[in-house]
Order: C-alpha cells, then sequence, then structure tokens
C-alpha cells in the first residue's frame, strides 16, 4: 500500500539563505494575490500555469527563486476556490505581507542523466542538511533518533513561525499491510469532562497541556493590550506569544499522537463519533484546542488504522449514545442534560457513568457496521 507520511525538521539558514526563503514568500505571495485580483471568483489553474511565462518576462524578479513555488502557489489559491465552493472554507483573501505565518511549496523534481538519477530535495540525517532548489545545503534539526528517510521526498514547505524557519517534508513510501484478524474491538467516546473514554474504562486527558500554556497565553494578551508598551516591546510579546501558542500545538500533537497509536496498536477494531460541536467547553482557548485535538485524533485514528490494516468506524452523530443503557438498551430521554454525569437506567437499575456507557454503546453500533460489512463480503 503507498503511504504519505510527513516530517518537519527546523531549518537554520545562513543570511544569504534567509534573504532568498524570504523573496521566495513574497512571490509565492505575489503570484497568489495577483491570480486572486484578475480572476476573483474561480481560477482555472492550468491556464494560470500557463500565463507564468508572460508574468515572467513582465516581472524579471520573478525568475530569481524556484520556479516550482510559484505554480504552487496557483494550485494553492486553486485548492482555496474548491474548499469554499464546497462550503469547507472562507472565501480565498489576499495574502497579507505582515501574516505572522509564511510558507511556500517546492518539489522534488527527478531527472537522470548519464544513468544516474538526480533528487531536487535531498537530505541527509547523518550529516543533518537538507538541499533544497536554488537553496542548496540547510543545516536542520529534529527526529534525534531516526537515521534515514525511507520512501521518495515529494514535496517541500518551507515557512516561518515565530521568526523560526521550518521545513515539512512529504515522502511517500510503500508498506507492507498485515493481515486483517480481529480479536479485539473498543468504542471511543468523545468526552465532555476528559478529552476521550474508551469503553475499555480508559480515559484520556489534555488538560495539565492546556492549563499549562492557558495562563501563559492569557498573560501575554494582557500584556500585549496595554498601549503603553513601544513597538519594539510589543514585537517581543508578539514573538513570544507565537511561540507559546506554537509549544501547546505541538504538545497537543504529540499527546494525540501518543494516544491513537496506543489504541490503534491494541485494538482491531475501532469506532467513534462523527465530530460533533460540544457547547460543554469552557473557555475560548480550550474549546478551540479541544475541537481541534478530536479532529486531530480521528484524522490519526483513521489512518493509523490503515496503515495497520484494522477497522475504523464512525458512527452518526444523532445516534444518542449517551442517553442509552449500555446494558439493556433502554433510551432515557431525561438525561439529555450534559451535565448528569451518572443516571440509574429505570428498565434495569443499571447504574450508567455518562462517558463510559456512551462508549460501550458505540463499541455496540460499530460491532453492528462491522457484521454488516462482513456479512456483504460474504454474499459477494
Ligand atoms: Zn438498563
Amino acid at each position: 500500500m503507498n503511504i504519505i507520511r510527513g516530517y518537519v525538521f527546523r531549518l537554520y539558514p545562513n543570511l544569504e539563505q534567509q534573504e532568498l526563503i524570504e523573496k521566495s514568500f513574497g512571490c509565492s505571495r505575489f503570484i497568489y494575490n495577483y491570480f486572486l485580483n484578475k480572476y476573483p471568483n474561480f481560477i482555472n489553474a492550468y491556464k494560470c500555469c500557463n500565463e507564468l511565462k508572460d508574468l515572467l518576462n513582465e516581472y524579471e524578479w520573478l525568475k530569481e527563486v524556484d520556479s516550482c513555488l510559484l505554480r504552487n502557489s496557483i494550485f494553492n489559491l486553486d485548492n482555496a476556490f474548491k474548499r469554499y465552493n464546497e462550503t469547507i472554507g472562507n472565501k480565498p483573501k489576499f495574502k497579507s505581507k505582515n501574516k505572522s505565518r509564511k510558507s511556500y511549496k517546492t518539489n522534488n523534481i527527478i531527472s537522470s542523466y548519464k544513468g544516474k538519477t538526480y533528487n531536487s530535495i535531498k537530505i541527509d540525517l547523518n550529516k543533518n542538511i537538507i538541499i533544497l532548489p536554488k537553496l542548496k545545503e540547510i543545516k536542520i534539526r529534529g527526529y534525534r533518533n531516526l537515521s534515514e528517510i525511507k520512501g521518495n521526498i515529494k514535496s517541500a514547505t518551507i515557512y516561518k513561525e515565530a521568526n523560526k524557519y521550518y521545513v515539512s517534508i512529504t515522502v511517500e513510501d510503500i508498506i507492507e499491510v498485515p493481515k486483517f484478524i480481529p480479536t479485539k474491538i473498543v468504542g471511543i467516546d468523545l468526552g465532555i469532562k476528559d478529552l476521550i473514554v474508551t469503553s475499555d474504562g480508559i480515559v484520556k486527558e489534555n488538560k495539565k497541556v492546556i492549563e499549562k500554556y492557558e495562563k501563559k497565553i492569557k498573560g501575554l494578551n494582557r500584556w500585549l493590550s496595554r498601549s503603553k508598551l513601544g513597538s519594539k516591546n510589543k514585537n517581543k510579546v508578539k514573538i513570544k506569544l507565537g511561540r507559546t501558542y506554537q509549544k501547546l500545538k505541538n504538545a497537543r500533537k504529540y499527546l494525540i499522537h501518543l494516544i491513537s497509536k496506543e489504541i490503534v496498536s491494541e485494538n482491531d477494531i475501532i469506532v467513534t463519533e462523527k465530530l460533533k460541536i460540544k457547547e460543554m467547553v469552557k473557555g475560548q482557548l480550550s474549546k478551540k484546542i479541544y475541537d481541534a485535538s478530536w479532529a486531530e485524533l480521528i484524522r490519526e485514528l483513521e489512518y493509523k488504522s490503515k496503515w495497520r490494516n484494522k477497522k475504523f468506524y464512525q458512527i452518526d452523530t444523532y445516534y444518542p449514545s449517551s442517553q442509552i443503557c449500555s446494558r439493556c438498551g433502554y433510551q432515557n430521554k431525561k438525561v439529555k442534560d450534559l451535565r448528569i454525569r451518572k443516571w440509574e437506567c429505570p428498565n434495569c437499575l443499571n447504574l450508567n457513568e455518562r462517558d463510559l456507557s456512551a462508549s460501550i454503546n458505540i463499541m455496540f453500533e460499530g460491532l453492528k457496521l462491522y457484521m454488516k460489512n462482513g456479512l456483504e463480503l460474504q454474499v459477494k
């Protein structure tokens, strides 16, 4: 099976390289804005790529940067329009020079000459360097325990966040998929009190991660809103704030990675609900983090299941997982209120713990889906 992997490295460009990277950000933004201005409602990416030739003659400085990134900028805009038309994204907006995150994407071009193959992007983890088009060798850091990257590099996105440079690599690899032998199934409730509760009774939370950074972010925001601060100081606080957000994001992502890895390696059939809006999560920041964490968890469970040949199911949002007694199946509409954490079943007197019962119900719903699927396969 073909899979796509991603790696992120910190980049340490020298001054000359920094200059070229900044120029590349600028050119990427210029192309994006140019075509958005010319075609405000829809673009034909291939037609725009053809127009690039004339543009390069008109604006000579565009020739200084890697030409791949110009085309990628067009496809990026095309994607933004597509997302907007499918109502998953906002209408494309002009990119501002002052955006805190800047990026451009380039592709690995493989060519051969006299029987030898050449890649425009190369990485050497022993020497800790990456070779990027036009930039040549740049020092990198990250993944201390990794000695080589398996598979073919497809593309690299160079970006700057909180005044630091990074490169994100996508690699295509082929993996052997293990045989599917179902022995264990798990249901996962996307909790309110906790991040998740599984039908095995395992609880995972990310409160500690949030609390650690929430205070810091609040404090920095308060600082920032004080108008007395000089612009130099203000900038410093802004950078600090950006770094704190980034640390929070990394910590959250790492936690989700560990959780999803554990769930997928220990189970064969994994069932969860589709994402729904949980109004109970208090505070703007916490809510954002919870939403992002669940979305990331589902994404990771899905692809990790695929890679390891496990089954992953998501049951419908309208299934009232937390109103059903996990012992007898009685639906108790009186417990709709999310504040009710425990309830006794009027039918069988079982004491239902809200999130645990929900995860057990989710597991059974998933089992039904699996059985249905299995039967359909047999009929064929
Ligand atoms: Zn019951």
